[in-house]
Formats: C-alpha cells, sequence, structure tokens
C-alpha cells in the first residue's frame, strides 16, 4: 500500500457565531472522516483532525454547503477575526462589536477563485458547488500577487471586556463607548506570541498603540496597516515575517507615519482607557431579552465521547433539540444563546446525563486554563500539553485549596512547543514546552492580556510544576496588596527577589 496522509482541517468562524446546523455538519464530519473528536480552537474556530487526502474535498465541500468555510483559517494572509463573544441582546455595543468583526471579515477575505475551482467542484473538477460565499476575482485588489510575508492576526474587544486578547494579534481594536455605543476604537498594532526557539532574534511582543480611529474609518485603516506590512514586512527571513518585527525594527513612530502616508490622512493619538476586564461568558445569564444564554467550559476545547464523558452525543442532542445558536469563546469555551427559560432544566439535564460537567463544577484555576493540542496532533510539539494540563490542574487545584486560595482568578496557558498557540505568554502561568517532559515557567502576565509575562524558571519537571509554584502561592498569599491578581503580584515584586524569597 501507498503511503496516507492525514490533514488537520480548520474552519474559520468569525468572532465565533456557529448555528447548530453548522455544528453538527461538523460533528458529522469528524466521525465519517476525522479521529472522531472536534476541538474548538484558542481562535473561535474549530478544527477536524486525521482527515486522510482522499476525504478532503468532501470535507471542504461539505463545511461551505453549510455557509462555514476553510479559507483564511490559514495560509499567509488574514486569519479568523476574533471578537469578544458575549451574546447580550438589544445591547447596541455587542452589536456593533460583532457587526465590525463580520465587516473585516469579508472585506479582508481573499478573492482567488482557486479556492473554490479546487474544493468546491464536482469530482470531475468542473461544475462549481453551492456554498463559499467569496466573490470570485482573478486580482486580489488588498493582497496583491504575492499575500502577506506571514500570518494575520485580528480582534475586536473591549477594554473593559478584551476576551479577544487584543494584545497578542497583528490588529487589535478597542471599542471606545460614548452615550451607549461604540463612536471608534483605539487600535493597538503589531502583537504576536510565536517564538522560535533556535532563533534569538525572534522574540514574544504584546501589541502596541497606533491610535484612535473613528469607526466609520476603521476598514480604511486595517487596509492601510496591512498594505504597510505587505510591502514592507520581511520576505526574505520566514522567521522575521509577522509585522511585529516590523513595528519592532522601525519603531512605533515610523509604522504609524507610514500606515498615515498609505491612509491618506492622519491617524489621531489613542482614547483614553482602562483595560480592566474578559467576559469569559460561563455559565447562566440573562441574555436582555427575557431569554438566557449559557457558557459551558470545555476543557482544552476538545469535543469527544470518552467512557462516562459523552460530550459529543450531548452536543448532538441539543442541537436537534432545542437547536440554539452558540458562541465559541477565545478560551475553548461553548456558549449557548437564546434559551428559554423553561428550557434552562432540560439544557442542564441533556449535558449532565452525557457525563458533562456544568462549568459551575469547575474550580476556577481550570476554568481559566487552557493547553494548545500538542503531541501526538501537532508535529511541531516537544512536549505534552492538552494531554497533561488535566491532570496538573488537580494538583494544583489541591495546592491552591489547602492555601486558601481556591477562589483566585488567574490564566494559566500551556503550550508544547514555544509557537505559543495557547498564548501563553500574556497569562498569569504560562508554561511552555521546552524539551521533552520540561516547560519554561512564565510568570507576571495578567487574565486583561496586555502585559507580557517573564520566564521565572526554565527547564521544570513536568511533574515538578505545582511544586515550583507552591512557593509563590504561598508568598503571594502573605505579601498581596487587597484585591492584587495573582500575575499583578508577581509582576510587582519581579523575578529576582520572587526568586530570591521562593527557590531557597
Ligand atoms: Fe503545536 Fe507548538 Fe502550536 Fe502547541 S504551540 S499547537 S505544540 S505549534
Amino acid at each position: 500500500g501507498g503511503k496516507y496522509y492525514s490533514y488537520m482541517v480548520r474552519s474559520a468562524i468569525p468572532g465565533g457565531r456557529i448555528s447548530s446546523e453548522q455544528l453538527l455538519a461538523q460533528l458529522d464530519l469528524c466521525d465519517e472522516v476525522g479521529n472522531s473528536t472536534l476541538r474548538v480552537t484558542t481562535r473561535q474556530g474549530l478544527q477536524l483532525h486525521g482527515v486522510l487526502k482522499g476525504n478532503l474535498k468532501k470535507v471542504i465541500r461539505r463545511i461551505n454547503e453549510v455557509q462555514l468555510t476553510t479559507i483564511a483559517a490559514c495560509g499567509d494572509v488574514r486569519r479568523n477575526v476574533m471578537c469578544s463573544p458575549a451574546p447580550f441582546k438589544n445591547n447596541r455595543v455587542y452589536d456593533q462589536l460583532q457587526a465590525i468583526s463580520d465587516r473585516i471579515a469579508d472585506e479582508t477575505m481573499p478573492r482567488t477563485p482557486a479556492y473554490h475551482e479546487l474544493w468546491l467542484t464536482d469530482d470531475a473538477g468542473e461544475k462549481t458547488l453551492a456554498g463559499g460565499g467569496a466573490p470570485q476575482e482573478e486580482v486580489e485588489p488588498l493582497y496583491g500577487p504575492t499575500y502577506l510575508p506571514r500570518k494575520f492576526k485580528m480582534g475586536v474587544a473591549l477594554p473593559g471586556d478584551n476576551s479577544a486578547d487584543v494584545y497578542s494579534q497583528d490588529i487589535g481594536l478597542l471599542g471606545i463607548v460614548e452615550g451607549g455605543e461604540v463612536v471608534g476604537y483605539n487600535f493597538v498594532v503589531g502583537g504576536g506570541f510565536g517564538v522560535t526557539p533556535s532563533a534569538s532574534k525572534t522574540f514574544a511582543r504584546v501589541a502596541s498603540p497606533l491610535g484612535y480611529v473613528p469607526a466609520d474609518k476603521v476598514l480604511d485603516v486595517i487596509k492601510a496597516v496591512m498594505k504597510v506590512q505587505r510591502d514592507f514586512g520581511n520576505r526574505s527571513d520566514r522567521k522575521r515575517a509577522r509585522m511585529k518585527y516590523l513595528i519592532h525594527d522601525w519603531g512605533a513612530e515610523k509604522f504609524k507615519q507610514k500606515v498615515e502616508e498609505y491612509l491618506g490622512e492622519g491617524i489621531e493619538d489613542s482614547r483614553p482607557m482602562n483595560v480592566n476586564g474578559h467576559d469569559d461568558c460561563i455559565g447562566w445569564h440573562e441574555q436582555g431579552d427575557g431569554q438566557w444564554f449559557y457558557g459551558l467550559n470545555i476543557e482544552n476545547g476538545r469535543i469527544k465521547d470518552e467512557g462516562d464523558f459523552r460530550l459529543k452525543t450531548a452536543l448532538r442532542e441539543v442541537c436537534t433539540s432545542l437547536a440554539p445558536p452558540m458562541r465559541l469563546t477565545p478560551h475553548q469555551g461553548l456558549v449557548f444563546c437564546d434559551i428559554k427559560a423553561e428550557d434552562k432544566e432540560r439544557l442542564k439535564s441533556i449535558l449532565t446525563s452525557h457525563g458533562v460537567p456544568l462549568s459551575e463544577q469547575f474550580s476556577t484555576v481550570r476554568r481559566w486554563s487552557m493547553a494548545c493540542p500538542a503531541l501526538p496532533l501537532c508535529g511541531l510539539a516537544v512536549t505534552e500539553s492538552e494531554r497533561i494540563l488535566p491532570t496538573m490542574m488537580d494538583a494544583l487545584e489541591k495546592e491552591l485549596d489547602s492555601l486558601g486560595l481556591g477562589g483566585e482568578r488567574f490564566t494559566t496557558r500551556m503550550t508544547g512547543c514555544p509557537n505559543g498557540c495557547a498564548r501563553p505568554y500574556n497569562s498569569d502561568v504560562g508554561l511552555v514546552g521546552k524539551t521533552k517532559g520540561k516547560y519554561t515557567l512564565f510568570l507576571g502576565g495578567r487574565v486583561e492580556g496586555d502585559r507580557l509575562n517573564w520566564i521565572y524558571k526554565d527547564l521544570v519537571p513536568e511533574d515538578e510544576v505545582v511544586a515550583t509554584l507552591s512557593p509563590v502561592l504561598k508568598h503571594f498569599k502573605e505579601g498581596r496588596h487587597e484585591g492584587e491578581a495573582f500575575g499583578d503580584y508577581c509582576d510587582r515584586i519581579g523575578r529576582d527577589a520572587l526568586l530570591a524569597a521562593c527557590d531557597a
């Protein structure tokens, strides 16, 4: 027999908005042609794993038939546009965020007809089939003939709800609200977390301010920024091709001038704002029209049936019986929207009767944790991540409880290599796979996501992670200011003082 090539197929879902019909189609596909699991990604998308090459066309066609797409879920173009997902109704501000993220997604969609020719034709490669809403043009007005030097990420959020983690993106938008509506956005640019282990010229960067942009100019400024990266981003060294390096090398001032030149006008200074929240949408919330939404924690985003835990079957039942619209969250949760008061018990019992733990049963530390897939699914992984974080959480929960810190809200994010797919570089606790069984431990980020963390200790063996954190947590408990978060405390004390106190 010949070789079998297997693929990961990722769908881009702006703001994570997905219907029951769409989720059912993805669940069918993971059973028919995938590895029988589905993954909620850290960018509000969905991934199928283990798709054999011969099945790719069928999969992509079916995804397009339900009005989803895999275009721009990968490649040197803009990636899935993220948006703070809270599905409040009769809420002008969130409506505006979601509308602008859709517009950004539409207007920065690659126009190439090649995708349709390759994937959305019949088996003879002739007739173009249903679905795939993108216009088909031979020219790419935005991307040009060479596309971008590298992937390009965008997210939309509010200073009071930075759940879209905009400081990790190439372009982040933070809505400025006046009189109950978003009048414009503070733009931040040049975030990005990919690091190449052997290349010291690579680094994680949180986005820096570009300026304030009125709502009606948002698309013009986004396109100007993308064109500057298209024309000046590094195309000779792929490791230095993300826009963060261009801004680092040029400086923020020169970058802004170049964007203004492409835009043909000036950009105002950023408006004052206070980045102070992150709504993960978990649990029950009245959504503003008398109905409810329920945010379900999905540990590391993995939808599967395994032993008594039958989330996949539970979701099928929810989608066929209650058929709610849903949102995927940037912390790999799933929000069921438009639940009538009389259906709340029904939803709960579908979940619990399939062995799915309700969000209310999650500890705070587990609720705010996430991990990338790593072994065995990702070819770049050097350590475990998704498969080991749950066990590590068991131990960390015990430790926190024994210290009386069980209620502390802080983010723990783990990846199986320095590429940083689960955004470990702005979390309170970051665990980044360094070499077999060993992690670099980062401290000092925060839930709000606007600050990088720093290396506390390198090469920590997986079974010593909690023991290494334990003295730091004790120190925090004794020395914190009232209400001070764990990462804020670590950052205030600093690495050297923490090490001196905790690493005796
Ligand atoms: Fe793979 Fe590394 Fe990304 Fe994890 S962080 S999914 S190991 S590339």
